[in-house]
């Protein structure tokens, strides 16, 4: 695929973007901090990443984050949500049940591996456009995904559950992958962006 210049705003309202950008810049894009909904103008995707989905959600519906990204995402404007960016997401979220984007058909159960580990690594294999590869993933009170709709592709598994998926332009992942030097989850979501670039 040809490096064609994107650039990927990252949620900065909550939570860890900072690696996000990182990666992103690792991986040949150029990232920007979003704050404000009128910087997602400028942006060819966008990263929501993990925290608290509850503050996020707050700070979204205060700042009006709430119909930008809609319209972001009707626009084919890839989206990737890590952990919480999932869950705010997600089509349906339990434990509790709270308000969600439904911008992917899965539904996630927050906080779901239980107090005994509320953070882990496990490792496993990735479908990224490609054969499976090993994946290094870190999980922090991680949410589990109890349901994925049919048009929803599963990318990689922990323990014969989705932990990675993509529904069109929208990719989710349970697990933290800014937080492990491996930077093949955000080359594929740079190469989706990419491709919707180029097809716009
Ligand atoms: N437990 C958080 C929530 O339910 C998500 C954790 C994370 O993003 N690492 O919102």
């Amino acid at each position: 695929m040809t490096e064609n210049e994107v650039r990927i705003g990252v949620l900065a309202l909550q939570g860890d973007f900072a690696l996000h950008a990182k990666a992103l810049v690792r991986c040949g894009a150029e990232a920007v901090e979003v704050r404000k909904p009128a910087e997602l103008a400028t942006c060819d995707g966008l990263v929501i990443p993990g925290g608290e989905s509850t503050t996020l959600l707050k700070l979204m519906d205060e700042w009006g984050f709430v119909p930008a990204i809609e319209k972001f995402h009707a626009e084919g404007k890839p989206i990737f949500g890590t952990c919480a960016g999932l869950i705010v997401l997600a089509r349906e979220v339990e434990n509790p049940r709270q308000f969600s984007l439904g911008l992917i058909d899965v539904t996630v159960e927050r906080n779901a591996y239980g107090r005994q580990r509320e953070s882990f690594e496990a490792s496993g294999a990735a479908r990224l456009d490609g054969p499976p590869a090993p994946l290094e993933m870190v999980f922090i009170r991680a949410p589990r995904i109890r349901r994925v709709g049919p048009g929803v592709e599963p990318l990689a598994e922990h323990r014969g559950e989705p932990v990675l998926a993509r529904q069109g332009t929208v990719l989710v992942a349970t697990f933290h992958p800014e937080l492990t030097e491996d930077t093949a989850v955000h080359r594929y979501f740079c190469d989706l962006v990419r491709r919707a670039q180029a097809a716009a």
